[in-house]
């Protein structure tokens, strides 16, 4: 531990036109601090790979922070305790992901909005539960690692799903 250099302290990428808030009880959120347009990149994920099995063994905290990038594979950041990896779940969701690891903006977002995506995006482990409180009129009241196969998800989220998803999806429908 001779090692005195102070390193930096993230691993992943967020829009300078984002900012971290508290959000309790549910520690932090990632909110816009100007107005973002469709479209725009709002996080680029970095971190380290693990297994479904490896994650479950990991501290709480950072498998809350995790994500799902392809079958049995999972990105978290560690001890990193990264803004980019702030952005909460919601049910009525402004953004959605790009490909495994990158997030966009879904519509144009307001500055002071709460910057979310919806879990269903990313997460499809069939053991994965959050219990949602989102207040939204369509608030599943849970996020679960089977929502992608809700059709009204599948249709609404098109194009925003992580690909591994979209795999899925498309073979469910060439059945
Ligand atoms: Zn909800």
């Amino acid at each position: 531990m001779g090692q005195t250099t102070t390193r930096q302290a993230h691993i992943s990428w967020r829009s300078p036109k984002t900012e971290r808030r508290a959000t309790p009880p549910y520690g932090d959120g990632l909110f816009a601090a100007q107005k973002i347009a469709k479209g725009e990149l709002l996080a680029v994920w970095g971190g380290v790979i693990v297994s479904t099995a490896e994650l479950r063994s990991l501290p709480q905290y950072v498998q809350d922070r995790a994500i799902q990038v392809e079958e049995d594979h999972h990105l978290c950041s560690g001890q990193i305790d990264d803004d980019a990896d702030c952005v909460n779940h919601s049910c009525n969701p402004n953004a959605g992901l790009q490909g495994q690891i990158t997030l966009v903006a879904m519509r144009d977002i307001e500055p002071g909005e709460e910057i979310c995506f919806d879990y269903a995006m990313s997460d499809g482990d069939p053991s994965y539960y959050l219990p949602c409180q989102c207040g939204d009129s369509q608030c599943r009241h849970a996020a679960t690692g089977n929502d992608w196969m809700l059709p009204e998800l599948q249709e609404r989220y098109k194009g925003y799903f992580s690909p591994y998803l979209q795999r899925r999806i498309d073979a469910q429908h060439h059945r």
